[in-house]
């Protein structure tokens, strides 16, 4: 069997009922029913499991997370609660299924519970919470999506709004809201916005691309750091990402890389490409070979995509982003001036943008932002975090941590190849988060927060999470956990760290995941890699970020 390849991506729900008497077999095993025509946004479009997938495995895997006491105790207080079979994963000898939570066929967002089987043993966790509200909204889906369009521009609405569960956070009650998905247009992106169905209150409008930094990062001087943080030391060779060049030819993914012109993008707000339409744009480099356009960012940007698919294929068996191989494509010339690069997570590609000429050269220069990117893909084909708050700082900083392994760089600085000016500290510090200032003040210093190192240093944002309180701190906040990675690096070293983060990423995380949960999740898989005395460094790793 293929090591780390995803076998499920579809839709299932077995049946709950009897549940609280004593479950048997037989009712576990009833026939599964589909559920993909009613959540297409959730699930994709309905695939036939590959042949020979261990089903009654999955079914069986169902009856142990519905027996797990909470888990049990959450189910038997709503009898419309019901999970249904998302995803199945193997790595390292570590079987994974995951379960997406539904109250009365209404998803609770990031709300998910896991089953994992390997050396260790069973393990079951969840990020479930009570949810008992009234799933009776005041506003009609109509009514929100003249609200939704208003809100936002006139863009187009792409679906019906739907229903979901937002779970609340620490005690606080859930909130039914809907999600209404927007059209890029106006010269803005797509969006999805959250909109409280009783209130119309808006409590997200998130981004679907995933990006490097925040727009506000992008457009301003890059930040500086104190001096007496500048942590100007040379990096001693124990303490970097290894540079060992990854062995011998390994039979990658197809690569193609297309220039954007003005046939296949409009430039919206901010030099930001308002859409890409791929088929127009100019094939620079098709399959790993050059084109007679074929330009020095083509050029570097294959060998981004190189490296990175040959960092996850040597290192973790995993063959391109979605796990079977799939082509991978990047656009560079992204935009007008564009000072990011992002991955697409629904038309899977990573754009780079040329830079401003003043503060960023073009993006194609940082193999790490680019191996972020590629992660992201990664991300959104697994973990798919939920994109605001600590569930897409986890994003952000899984991203860093393997776009610095994949870079194999002598430092921890990230996108430091990106400024034109050579003091400049780079985009993120994953061994210094402190090093580098984010663009939120302090409100009664006036200076500008550091990246927070530790837990008790994050930054708090108040709802609605957007573009302009960076989804709630995705960026600014991820160093936390990046760090993270970087105490376990020096711990374990990088082979047992970078094993383990993969393990987390992959199979671990719910999409709503928090920062605890994420700890907690990479203690669990520790102890099915490795020795106690090894996950007694993983959690110091831990302790030193707060967690
Ligand atoms: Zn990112």
């Amino acid at each position: 069997m293929l090591m780390g390849k995803w076998v499920g991506g579809c839709a299932f729900l077995f049946s709950t009922l009897g549940f609280g008497l004593a479950a048997t077999p037989a009712q576990a095993l009833e026939a599964p029913k589909f559920l993909t025509h009613r959540y297409p946004f959730l699930f994709g479009p309905f695939q036939k499991l590959d042949s020979g997938q261990p089903w009654a495995k999955a079914q069986h895997a169902q009856l142990l997370v519905e027996q797990q006491p909470e888990i049990r105790a959450l189910l038997q207080a709503e009898p419309g609660r019901q999970l249904a079979l998302i995803q199945g994963a193997e790595y390292e000898g570590v079987q994974t299924y995951k379960f997406q939570d539904f109250v009365e066929g209404i998803e609770v967002l990031g709300s998910q519970a896991l089953q994992h089987e390997g050396p260790a043993g069973m393990q079951v966790s969840h990020s479930m919470e009570p949810v008992q509200i009234t799933l009776v909204p005041s506003l009609t889906t109509g009514e929100i999506g003249v609200l939704a369009q208003t809100l936002g521009s006139n863009r187009p609405l792409e679906a019906e709004p739907e229903l979901k569960i937002l779970p609340g956070k620490e005690g606080q009650a859930a909130r039914l809201v809907y999600l209404a998905r927007l059209g890029a247009a106006q010269g803005k992106p797509a969006v999805d916005l959250l909109i409280h169905a009783h209130s119309g209150q808006v409590i997200a409008e998130l981004d679907r691309i995933r990006d490097v930094h925040g727009p506000a990062d992008a457009t301003k001087k890059p930040s500086t750091p104190s001096s007496s943080r500048s942590g100007k030391k040379a990096v001693p060779p124990t303490d970097a990402p290894s540079k060992k060049p990854v062995q011998a030819k390994l039979k990658i993914a197809p690569i193609d890389i297309l220039g954007a012109n003005d046939e296949c993008q409009q430039v919206g707000f901010g030099g930001m490409p308002e859409k890409l339409m791929l088929r127009t744009c100019e094939k620079l480099i098709v399959n790993g070979k050059l084109q007679k356009k074929a330009d020095i960012a083509s050029k570097q940007a294959l060998l981004n995509s190189q490296k990175t698919l040959e960092y996850y294929l040597s290192k973790h068996k995993r063959d391109s982003f979605n796990g079977k191989g799939a082509k991978l494509i990047s656009v560079v010339h992204a935009g007008d001036g564009m000072n990011n690069a992002f991955w697409d997570p629904e038309n899977h590609f990573m754009a780079y943008g040329d830079g401003d000429g003043e503060t960023f050269r073009s993006f194609t220069q940082a193999t790490d932002v680019a191996g972020h990117e590629m992660t992201h893909g990664i991300a959104s084909d697994t973990a798919k975090f939920t994109g605001m708050g600590e569930s897409g700082a986890l994003d952000e900083a899984y991203a860093d941590f393997f776009g610095k392994l994949i870079s194999g760089e002598d430092s921890w600085a990230l996108g430091k190849t990106l400024y034109i000016d050579p003091k400049a500290p780079g985009i993120r510090n994953l061994k210094n988060p402190n090093a580098i200032l984010t663009r939120f003040k302090d409100e009664k210093t006036g200076k500008f927060k550091p990246y927070p190192a530790k837990a008790s240093e994050m930054i708090a944002f108040q709802e609605p999470c957007n573009r302009s309180n960076d989804g709630c701190g995705v960026h600014v906040n991820s160093t936390v956990i990046s760090h993270a990675g970087y105490q376990m690096v020096q711990r374990l070293g990088q082979a047992k760290a970078e094993k383990l983060n993969y393990l987390v990423l992959t199979q671990y995380l719910s999409s709503g995941a928090d920062f605890k949960k994420a700890r907690n999740a990479t203690v669990e898989a520790c102890a099915q890699l490795y020795s106690n005395a090894d996950c007694e460094l993983v959690k110091d790793a831990w302790a030193a970020v707060g967690l």
